[in-house]
């Protein structure tokens, strides 16, 4: 079966990465992004295997179908999902956030996952006359942490996403489908720089007891790994890549 990756927010960092391992691997693959089209379109030029670039906000429902019909013409049907489009905010204490950063926060981090993994159920499911896949959101070690005065409220979207995971891995698990997560601790990419702290990365993630951040091909391995025939027997799992946090 030919392999077909979608992944959400792929045009920079985790995403990137993950584009970069997964063609080698001989995957073709849709790079989805919202804005930075030019970032996108460099990372397709060093790809060998048939990718697309297609921009779309995942939190639009119009545009997550558009995603996925676009993925059946030109590559055919996905076999893996990587859920990975996410964004932080500033760092603010909860009675400072608003309620637009709330709804933001959560329809891109938490709807944009679900409807895309809907998308992926009907395309994937033995039960819809799919041939089975495997599903890879991105959560974050603030669902364990909290993320106190920084962003309690991106904390409590990873968390949605982690029950999410399970939740899902044990819905489709009998059709064909694993579901799982990365937990990603501090990673050096720029979405650090919506958070207001340029020194953030180097900060925090020194603090890790490996002593230092995380690069973002060292979450892209793990999220290859589960989205492989390696991991036939795992779902349900959220694999933590934190240096140890
Ligand atoms: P990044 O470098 O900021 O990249 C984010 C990507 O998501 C970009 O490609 C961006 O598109 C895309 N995106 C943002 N909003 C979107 C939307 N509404 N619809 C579609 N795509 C959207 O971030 P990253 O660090 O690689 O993060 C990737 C994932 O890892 C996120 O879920 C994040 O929460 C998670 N994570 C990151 C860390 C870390 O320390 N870096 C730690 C834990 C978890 P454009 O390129 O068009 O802007």
């Amino acid at each position: 079966m030919a392999k077909v990756m979608i992944i959400t927010g792929g045009g920079r960092g985790i995403g990137a990465e993950t584009a970069k391992l997964a063609s080698a691997a001989g995957y073709a693959i849709c790079v989805n992004y919202v804005r930075d089209r030019a970032a996108a379109e460099s990372l397709l030029k060093g790809l060998t295997t048939k990718c697309i670039a297609v921009a779309g906000d995942v939190s639009k429902e119009e545009d997550v179908l558009r995603i996925f019909a676009e993925t059946d013409r030109a590559l055919g049907r996905v076999t893996v999902l990587v859920n990975n489009a996410g964004i932080v905010d500033r760092s603010q204490r909860v009675e400072q956030i608003s309620a637009a950063r709330l709804e933001r926060m959560f329809a891109i981090n938490v709807t944009g996952s679900f409807l895309c993994a809907r998308e992926a159920v009907k395309r994937m499911s033995t039960r819809h006359g799919g041939a089975g896949g495997a599903i890879v959101n991105v959560s974050s070690a603030a669902a364990k942490l909290g993320s106190p005065n920084d962003y309690v409220d991106y904390a409590a979207s990873k968390g949605a996403i982690e029950s999410f995971t399970v939740g899902l891995a044990k819905e489709v698990g009998g059709e064909g489908i694993r579901v799982n997560a990365v937990r990603p601790g501090v990673i050096r990419t720029d979405i650090h720089l919506a958070s207001g702290d340029p020194s953030r990365v180097g900060r925090i993630g020194g603090a890790s007891p490996l002593g230092r951040p995380g690069e973002a091909v060292e979450v892209a391995r793990a999220i290859l790994w589960l989205a492989s025939d390696e991991a036939s027997y795992t779902t349900g799992s959220i694999l933590d890549v934190t240096g140890g946090r």
